[in-house]
């Protein structure tokens, strides 16, 4: 066997991870443009953001598959970014699961343990508990292929946590599965990341995901950093637009600001004013847009709103749900208590209190 593999970051529970001025260019194109983040021990921090904002090159940096192009990651205030992955100690659990198909379940836990020179009863009783930790203790004998998705993924987790990892990485790990399972899984892995007690750092592009598992959310747009909050902060203090277009608020209206009342803004868009509360300083004249979620735009009989024709509409238990079109070609999402036809003309006004108003103009 291999000389076993010494960590120079021996898996220590209770560091704090630093990413500092996290900067990585392709080229000439920063995907990462200056992150800096400090995450508290045992914390659960998800990453979210579209599709190409950098989410999975800062995990990459972090694991040490990618390196710097500027900035610094420390562990316990030393740093890390210069060290091999394996001397990192990280646990991950790729999309892809990524398992060795020509290993049993047991193997595959155990690889990394055999890697660091852990053998006999001890790797034994690690393997077993991991295995026991995701529920696959009668598994251990099969192969990878003779299990179902959810079931390769928890192995993955379990191969990820035996090492004892201060930190565990994830990558969408969940995007592969059915929506049931999908969250079925996810209690499972807040559940395991709870008894761990290792610091967690979850990539994905799913608000939902990102607002039930996590402990603060970090919210990347163009590598960079938007909002950094916990779950209810980010859900009804968005301080960004495009945070807010993340956590719901699917109408977005651009306009100028035309009077501010306290901390109510109201606007001017597609010939209707409407206020909301203003989560930026604004002033008269202002370009700004007004954020709504769908439960929060109401079609009225009458009174004032925004005018608009209804292009699609669905019954969901308790109320009905549309889109519709302003006379601009803006898109709302709104609620009705009663259907409404398509080719129908509505009024939409936001419920008091609950539409937010940015500074800045349409995208
Ligand atoms: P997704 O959810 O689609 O995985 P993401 O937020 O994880 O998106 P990244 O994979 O981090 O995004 O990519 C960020 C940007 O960097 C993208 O524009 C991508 O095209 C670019 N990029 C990533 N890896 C490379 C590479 N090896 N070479 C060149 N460009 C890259």
């Amino acid at each position: 066997m291999n000389q076993p593999l010494q960590t120079a970051t021996p898996a220590r529970q209770g560091d704090r991870l630093e990413l500092v001025g996290l900067r990585r260019a392709f080229g000439a194109y920063n995907a990462l443009d200056g992150i800096d983040l400090t995450i508290e021990p045992g914390e659960f921090i998800a990453l979210l953001g579209p599709s190409g904002c950098g989410k999975s090159t800062a995990l990459n940096c972090v694991a040490g598959l990618l390196g710097l192009t500027g900035g610094e990651i420390r562990l316990g205030g030393r740093r890390i970014d210069e060290l091999e992955p394996e001397r990192r100690g990280f646990g991950m659990v790729f999309q892809s699961y990524a398992l060795f198909p020509h290993m049993t379940v047991r193997k595959n836990v155990g690889f990394g343990l055999a890697m660091r020179g852990v053998k006999g009863p001890e790797a034994d009783r690690r393997i077993d508990e991991a295995l026991n930790l995701v529920r696959l203790g009668s598994q251990a004998e099969k192969l990878p292929g003779q299990l179902s998705g959810g079931q390769q993924q928890r192995v993955a987790i379990a191969r990820a946590v035996v090492i004892r990892p201060p930190v565990v990485l994830m990558d969408e790990p969940l995007s592969n599965l059915d929506a049931k399972l999908r969250l079925e899984m996810r209690a499972e892995i807040r559940g395991i990341h709870d008894q761990i007690g290792s610091t967690t750092i979850y990539v994905t592009h799913d608000q939902d995901e990102a607002l039930s598992l996590a402990d603060r959310i970090v919210v990347m747009s163009q590598g960079r950093i938007l909002q950094i909050g916990t779950p209810e902060d980010l859900y009804q203090r968005p301080v960004h637009a495009e945070v807010a277009d993340f956590m719901g608020f699917r109408t977005r209206l651009a306009g100028r600001v035309v009077a501010v009342n306290g901390e109510e803004a109201t606007i001017e868009t597609a010939g209707a004013r409407l206020s909301g509360i203003a989560r930026e300083a604004l002033e008269p004249g202002d370009a700004a847009i007004l954020s709504v979620r769908p439960e929060d735009l109401v079609a009225v009989e009458d009174g004032e709103g925004i005018a608009a024709t209804v292009s699609s509409m669905e019954y969901r238990g308790r109320a009905f749900f549309g889109m519709a079109h302003a006379s601009d070609g803006s898109e709302l999402f709104f609620r009705a208590d009663r259907h409404l036809s398509r080719g129908a003309a509505a009024r939409l006004q936001p419920v008091e209190g609950r539409a937010l108003v940015f500074r800045g103009a349409a995208p």
